[in-house]
């Protein structure tokens, strides 16, 4: 099952700029989907639009079987994580993980598992209690994921969730992206410039270059085939 289509997206700024220039891409059902390339190259462009936050110019977009293109931010399924986090300063690290599920009115005793789940996948447990202000910035990054992937979404898109970190935390930081990803299996769209990044994360890896795909395969077969 395809659960997210891209049929030859357009993204024309009001400057008249093309940032994203007929871009196919059929994601699967539960892939992790990592769009890479060079700064400027439309990765951001390309993933706002799966999100809602940018107005699509050309070209359809679905998810699910449904045609998104007009549909708000807030009438899609998507979750979105982004460079920098914004956490709630005064709700503690279980409320903030779980306020998606309270929102939706999901049961106390559902949320409690369902945020325990994650919170040790993230290695949280330890930290529920506290209040963002006594995190690191590595923690409050994960307490973000687990904010956004926590309801399931049908999409969790990511830019760049890992520039602001060191280079230790980020392979950390990697590891417990791929067993989230692998415990839940959400259907999720990555933005990086990085390519190690790219290549340990993705189930498939997409290059773009000026707004145009120019390769999308396994991480392996474009090792093999740069
Ligand atoms: P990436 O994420 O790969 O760095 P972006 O999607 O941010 O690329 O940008 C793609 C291109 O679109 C760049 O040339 C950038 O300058 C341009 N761009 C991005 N946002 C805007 C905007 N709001 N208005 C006009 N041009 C933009
Ligand atoms: P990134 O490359 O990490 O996506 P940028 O620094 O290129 O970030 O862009 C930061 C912000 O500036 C984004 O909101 C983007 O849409 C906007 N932006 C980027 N390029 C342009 C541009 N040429 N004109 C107007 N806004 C832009």
């Amino acid at each position: 099952m395809t659960a997210i289509t891209l049929n030859r997206l357009d993204k024309t700024y009001p400057a008249g700029n093309k940032a994203v220039d007929s871009l196919s891409l059929d994601i699967e059902d539960g892939e992790f989907m990592v769009l890479v390339g060079p700064s400027g190259c439309g990765k951001s462009t390309a993933l706002r639009m799966v999100a809602g936050l940018e107005e699509i110019t050309g070209g359809e977009l679905r998810i699910g079987d449904r045609l998104m293109n007009r549909t708000p931010a807030r009438d899609r399924d998507v979750a979105m994580v982004f460079q920098s986090y914004a956490l709630y300063p005064h709700l503690s690290v279980r409320q903030n993980i779980g306020f998606g599920l309270t929102l939706r009115k999901v049961a106390k005793s559902e949320i409690r598992k369902r945020v325990d789940e994650v919170a040790e996948i993230l290695g949280l447990q330890d930290y529920l209690e506290r209040k963002p202000r006594n995190l690191s910035g590595g923690q409050r990054q994960r307490v973000a994921m687990g904010r956004a992937i926590v309801r399931e979404p049908q999409a969790f898109l990511m830019d760049e969730p890992l520039s602001n970190l060191d280079a230790k935390l980020r392979v950390s930081m990697r590891a417990s992206l791929s067993q989230l990803h692998e415990r839940l299996g959400v259907t999720t769209v990555y933005v990086t410039h990085d390519q190690v990044e790219a290549m340990t994360l993705g189930d498939r890896v997409c290059v773009l270059r000026e707004g145009k795909l120019q390769q999308v395969d396994t991480p392996q077969s474009l090792f093999d085939n740069p």
